[in-house]
């Protein structure tokens, strides 16, 4: 076993490999820009198997990828994902946000179905040097920016759930709009009734795919009820989990007379968003010496239509990467239209919109050095 061992190569991504396209795409006009739906001229992949580890990075034109018809990743779901941005700053140069918690994300998720280990800083690395290559396809305008989506599966091509004996990490990028084109556009939505997200001891905390598709025909139904997004609840208490595929902030004047921004705790029901932590970090920052409470902890939509009811309820936001952050006007729940009042002629209140113009900042690297934003 330690020879076995030693001959096991980690990942490394200080050379990379790059096979140039031979022809370089057209640019997408930007203001036809749909998500994810044109991509750039190269993807970054990285192999690995059990006898020799990781092989060497490489850099290669984007393209369909060929795969067994019996790769695990088709018949047991042995995939996970990533989504994170590049922004281009005043000086034309890509800066990622927080990659870092991406990579060990992706990390602890692949542990979970058994991929393979690597270092994060690595994955970071090999990161870097995709984006560096595709610069001219971060979008220099604010709200604009490179998604970017590293992938990680199985690629055992034998039928049978076991461990994990291939495997592929590609990282594929797309440039996007902003989530609002013109400005913020608050939303409904609907408390979930009788289908359940994540439960104590299930995989709901992971970026796994197999906990994406299920969410969709829910969703397409609560769409047709007029309803953006739904808010899904837990337990008899009708815990507020998350919403989407966003985390859920409530800002509220709590049972104890306090000024509170609250969330969910991160107790294997939720997933651990970069936007998450980063809004509670600014909170804490920023907003907590001004006298506001920042908590992590459990609260029920019970409690939030009680806050309502009472005039305590100010804002409603969800947090995530694709539209940093996504203020609500209204839920509902139980039959019943809980709304959140919003400024005169405004789409968010001002807790919302703050926070996203402090974190805007930082990720166009418009506030000098901040340790978040890491130039490529
Ligand atoms: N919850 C779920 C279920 C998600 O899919 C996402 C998007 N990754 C988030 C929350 C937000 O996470 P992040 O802030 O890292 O984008």
């Amino acid at each position: 076993a330690a020879t076995a061992t030693s001959r096991m190569q980690p990942m490394d991504c200080s050379e990379i490999k790059i096979t140039k396209a031979d022809k370089l795409k057209p640019m997408p006009e930007l203001n036809t820009l749909q998500f994810g739906k044109e991509f750039t001229d190269h993807m970054l992949i990285m192999k690995w198997n059990k006898d020799n580890g990781w092989n060497k990075p490489e850099i290669v034109p984007f393209g369909n990828l060929s795969m067994h018809p019996a790769s695990s990743v088709f018949h047991y779901s042995f995939e996970c994902f990533e989504g994170m941005k590049a922004y281009k700053d005043a000086n034309g140069v890509p800066r990622l946000f927080r990659p870092i918690r991406n990579a060990e994300r992706m990390l602890n998720t692949g542990r979970r179905i058994s991929l393979p280990d690597f270092d994060p800083n690595q994955l970071v690395e090999g990161i870097k040097k995709f984006v560096d290559l595709e610069s001219r396809w971060v979008p220099q305008e604010r709200g604009y920016s490179l998604y970017i989506r590293p992938t990680f599966i199985g690629t055992d091509s034998a039928l049978g759930v076991h461990d994990v004996g291939n495997a592929m990490l590609f990282v594929i990028a797309s440039p996007v709009g902003p989530y609002y084109k013109s400005g913020f556009k608050a939303v409904k939505l609907c408390c979930s009734e009788n289908i359940v997200r994540a439960w104590p001891g299930g995989s709901g905390h992971y970026k796994l795919g197999g906990n994406y598709a299920p969410s969709v025909v829910p969703a397409r139904e609560a769409g047709k009820k007029g309803f953006a997004q739904i808010l899904w609840l837990y337990g008899e208490e009708d815990y507020v989990t998350e919403v989407g595929t966003m985390n859920c902030f409530t800002v509220w004047i709590n049972k104890n007379g306090e000024k509170e921004i609250i969330t969910a705790p991160l107790d294997g029901m939720i997933l651990p968003g970069v936007t998450r932590a980063s809004v509670l970090d600014i909170a804490r920052e920023r907003l907590a010496p001004q006298g506001w409470k920042i908590t992590e902890g459990k609260y029920s939509m019970k409690d939030v239509a009680q806050a309502a009811n009472e005039g305590r309820l100010l804002e409603v936001f969800g947090s995530g990467t694709a539209a940093l952050v996504s203020p609500v006007k209204a839920i509902q729940y139980r039959g019943k239209e809980f709304s959140i009042p919003l400024p005169a002629g405004k789409e968010a209140g001002p807790i919302t919109e703050q926070i996203s113009n402090w974190i805007l900042d930082i990720q166009y690297g418009k506030e000098p050095n901040h340790p978040w934003s890491v130039p490529v």
